[in-house]
């Protein structure tokens, strides 16, 4: 970045010298863009941050979402506090679940350290987002909503998804009065070569089906989820609400970037096997404010912190992909037998050589739309 980049619209005194400072220019104020706000809000640069919606968080539904909690040694509460965000917002730890096979079969999973975490989203008080845009306001970050901007128009681009990605997640939120659990389905007739998962916390169920191919079908296979929870679990499910939305670009992680700096969905971060972008959203955010605040080059940052578990996910979903469903049974026997699943996870994840070999073909793949399935000639 330029030092003429620094010079002019706003007034800045810094030790006395006033130097002028032009305002650095974010556009989505979501969990990348207002992560970034923060961080360079907090190094004392002028923020303007413009947000297509009316407001952070409406292109979400009150849900829990969960933050994977295993391709790091370092715990996300740790992160968090590195990532220079407070925790304002409901999150909880995870340190108990259940998975089912499609038999019903139940395989209970007990960790010594969180395996994930669940956080709260949408435009409610107390959701992720709600949290970051008053920490951002309040270190006086300028958030103009309803102002949508170009990548010519902005600093940082933090746009999340478009209207198509790899991951389609369709599920239902509910009251219940159910005490708190987190359960897992892995059946390929509910949720082929993905997932289901039923989150109860504080009364507020998620239910949701992670699909990665058959987008057509997704209403069916959500009716035949919430026939398998209530058959395992009868379920009294008040004020119903339907959700969806897209995740992941893995053609964008052939695109530049810089000039804009990407962060976030809009640089296709995400984890391509299991489908959780939070924590390269918030990583990513902060690493931009980072490179910008010590001048050094964005991509470096990205390739030390985030491309390594990107590209491992991209590597381990072709696994997973050419494997089939039938790895289910033994996926789900090898992970909750062990007395170490956050280690098991992280080394599966931390697999460099072969990460290094299949990269590019995994990358050409999903990027090229040659992979198999529906998702594939979606994103295209
Ligand atoms: C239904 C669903 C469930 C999910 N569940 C999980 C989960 O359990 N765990 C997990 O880790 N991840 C999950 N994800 C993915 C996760 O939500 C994203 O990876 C994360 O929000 C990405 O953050 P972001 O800042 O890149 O994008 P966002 O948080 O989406 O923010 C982007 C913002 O940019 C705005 N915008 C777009 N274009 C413009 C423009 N031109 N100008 C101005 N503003 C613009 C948008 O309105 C939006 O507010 C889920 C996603 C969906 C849709």
């Amino acid at each position: 970045m330029s030092w003429s980049f620094f010079i002019d619209l706003e007034l800045i005194l810094i030790e006395g010298v006033i130097m002028q400072k032009e305002a650095i220019r974010i556009a989505g104020a979501g969990l990348a863009g207002l992560t970034a706000a923060i961080n360079l809000a907090r190094y004392g640069y002028p923020v303007e941050v413009f947000e297509k919606n009316e407001n952070s968080g409406a292109n979400r539904s009150v849900d829990w979402d969960g933050i994977e909690n295993w391709t790091t040694e370092e715990d996300i509460v740790g992160l968090f506090q590195r990532w220079g965000i407070e925790i304002c917002f409901n999150l909880r730890s995870t340190l108990d679940f259940e998975v089912y096979d499609r038999n019903g079969a139940c395989y209970p999973v007990s960790t010594e350290r969180p395996f994930f975490y669940l956080v709260e989203r949408g435009a409610q008080a107390g959701s992720l987002e709600q949290s970051l845009k008053q920490q951002a306001l309040d270190l006086g970050v300028e958030i103009h909503y309803s102002q949508e901007r170009s990548r010519s128009e902005v600093e940082i681009w933090a746009t999340g998804m478009q209207n198509i990605g790899f991951f389609l997640d369709v599920g239902m939120t509910f009251r219940t009065r159910h005490p708190d659990l987190v359960m897992v389905l892995a059946d390929a007739q509910t949720a082929p070569r993905a997932y289901t998962f039923l989150v109860i916390a504080d009364g507020l169920a998620a239910l949701s089906v992670v699909l990665t191919r058959d987008f057509r079908q997704a209403r069916a296979h959500l009716n035949q989820a919430v026939e398998s929870f209530r058959r395992i679990l009868p379920l009294e499910m008040d004020d119903m609400q339907i959700t969806s939305g897209f995740s992941g670009m893995p053609h964008a992680l052939g695109q530049s970037i810089t000039h804009p700096i990407r962060v976030g969905e809009a640089a296709g971060f995400q984890d391509y096997l299991l489908g959780f972008g939070i924590r390269h959203a918030l990583s990513s955010g902060y690493l931009a404010a980072q490179a910008i605040h010590d001048g050094v080059d964005y991509e470096k940052l990205v390739n030390q912190e985030i491309r390594p578990l990107v590209r491992t996910s991209v590597v381990n979903r072709m696994l997973y992909d050419l494997a089939g469903d039938r790895l289910y049974r033994p996926l789900i026997r090898w992970f909750t037998s062990s007395s170490n699943l956050s280690g098991l996870t992280r080394r599966w994840y931390r697999n460099r050589s072969l990460q290094g070999m299949l990269w590019p073909v995994a990358f050409k793949r999903y990027a090229d739309g040659a992979a198999d399935g529906e998702a594939s000639e979606i994103i295209h």
